[in-house]
């Protein structure tokens, strides 16, 4: 295991020590590390608080920019789904992750699989369904609005 994975690892154990949930995330650019994050929802109300999420925050901030596209993720646990869009929509191309989805139900925490299940459905099938209101004459169309303005 590299440094930088094992700084992750360490993140985690350190979270678990302080009451929170085994999760520690880095991120690394040119081999240095940019930005780390924990898990913060033992002392955050903030479910968007995964590690992954704090350390992306943290590099777009320090960057100065959405495009994570030269860096490297290192998080402890396998992303959940947020997580795993939130890199996508990053562009972070690479992650590596130490613990599995499946050991973190072992451990007690099923809510990212489950997840990660449910989104395998239809959406009607899905624990959250959403439904869709169509757009009718008397509202705005923020999609062509928007649409015309970046022609
Ligand atoms: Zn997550």
């Amino acid at each position: 295991m590299d440094e930088f994975m094992q700084h992750a690892i360490k993140l985690a154990a350190n979270n678990v020590k302080e009451g929170g949930q085994p999760f520690g995330a880095v991120l690394v650019q040119d081999g240095e590390i940019i930005a780390e994050g924990v898990n913060q929802l033992h002392n955050r109300y903030d479910v968007s608080g995964h590690a992954e999420m704090v350390a992306i925050r943290q590099a777009q901030k320090l960057l100065q920019t959405n495009d994570l596209s030269s860096v490297t993720m290192y998080a402890s646990g396998e992303p959940c789904p947020m997580c795993y869009s939130a890199m996508a929509y990053a562009g972070i191309q690479k992650t590596y992750y130490a613990q599995s989805s499946d050991e973190a139900v072992d451990a007690g925490l099923g809510k990212s699989k489950q997840v990660a299940d449910d989104l395998q459905k239809a959406p009607a099938e899905r624990t959250h369904p959403m439904k869709q209101m169509t757009l009718t004459e008397d509202t705005y169309n923020p999609m062509q609005m928007y649409k015309k303005r970046h022609q």
